[in-house]
């Protein structure tokens, strides 16, 4: 584990700050979200100033999630006592927010990704924890923090988007205690669960339907490799954000233990990849620059499509023919 501090520690730091800003990735997924509405909450409840900060948008299918504490003004607090970075290692993943964030007198950082190496003052790194919101639960309960359901339903949330719905071998023991925990506080699970993946958009379906029409099969049908385009896009009336699931879609096919998708962004193409029982998706990842966990990881390629998807059947084949 990459720690140079204790979450006792970091507990401490917090309950001595009086303004606290959190921080996560771009992007932010339902991990990310659920953290740092949790955490910021409790700090509030303690009586702190504590506010996350973004730049970018919330994605639809987490508007669920308590974003009384989120702002996009990054000015509100100025000189703040602590800035927090929650389930982001990497300050290639926030490059819109590392000034407001080493403007903290202090910095934290939590997280649980296993290409992590920890920066600020003080960092936990643990990548057996299936989500930071684990990590954000615990440091919570070390800050003797009075949990309520708001705050465990936005735990839950990044708990359950983190495992795949605890599908997911990060899945582990002390996943299903924190979650036994957060059902004590009554949450509506099932809610969530409907939010989560029973809310589906049909413009969301039709660029499944597109993305699933147009991938190749590799390596007698072991990987899987999709894309979306701008047009893909338009064509089915969707957004980028619509897209976000395809990578697990193609997972799911019988064979299939590696799948990569790819989607044009801008001038960039944000790739995902994920495996299902043995493969390493992160050592491809890192290899092109990005990061994550062995079996979901990710990276940015500065280029077109076209060359994303030779950049990607280079690093394929590097993978499975050696
Ligand atoms: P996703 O494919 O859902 O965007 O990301 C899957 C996992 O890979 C997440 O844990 C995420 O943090 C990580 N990941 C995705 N893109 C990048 C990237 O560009 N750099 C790094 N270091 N990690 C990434
Ligand atoms: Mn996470």
């Amino acid at each position: 584990m990459k720690s140079n501090a204790s979450l006792k520690e970091i507990a401490g730091i917090l309950k001595a700050a009086q303004s606290i800003l959190v921080f996560t990735h771009t992007n932010p997924d339902g991990d990310a979200l659920g953290s740092a509405a949790a955490l910021c909450r409790a700090l509030r409840k303690m009586g702190k100033d504590a506010w996350a900060v973004f730049t970018d948008h919330i994605p639809e299918y987490l508007h669920f999630i308590d974003d009384e504490y989120f702002t996009w003004d990054i000015d509100l607090i100025k000189n703040q006592d602590v800035s927090i970075c929650l389930d982001c290692s990497d300050y290639d993943r926030f490059p819109t927010l590392i000034d407001k964030f080493n403007d903290g007198k202090t910095k934290l950082c939590v997280d649980h990704h296993a290409t992590a190496d920890g920066f600020g003052d003080y960092y936990y790194v643990d990548s057996d924890a299936a989500a930071t919101c684990e990590l954000a639960y615990m440091l919570m309960v070390e800050m003797g923090a009075e949990i309520d359901k708001t705050i465990a339903e936005s735990i839950y949330a990044g708990i359950n988007t983190d495992t795949g719905s605890f599908r997911y071998s990060n899945a582990t023991s002390q996943t299903h205690r924190i979650t036994a925990e957060l059902m004590e506080y009554g949450i509506d699970h099932t809610s969530i669960n409907v939010k989560l993946y029973q809310t589906i958009g049909l413009a969301k379906m039709r660029i499944q339907a597109a993305s699933l029409d147009k991938a190749e099969f590799l390596y007698d049908g072991k990987v899987a490799l999709g894309f979306v385009t701008d047009e893909m896009l338009k064509k089915a009336s969707a957004t980028v954000d619509d897209a976000d699931d395809n990578v697990d879609m193609l997972r799911n096919i019988e064979g299939v233990e590696m799948a990569v998708f790819l989607k044009e962004k801008g001038d960039n193409v944000k790739v995902s990849m994920r495996s299902k029982s043995y493969a390493n998706v992160n050592e491809i990842a890192a290899s092109l620059g990005g990061g994550g966990h062995a079996k979901a990881a990710g990276c940015t390629l500065e280029m077109s499509m076209e060359d994303a998807i030779e950049t990607m059947k280079k690093a394929l084949e590097d993978y499975w023919q050696n």
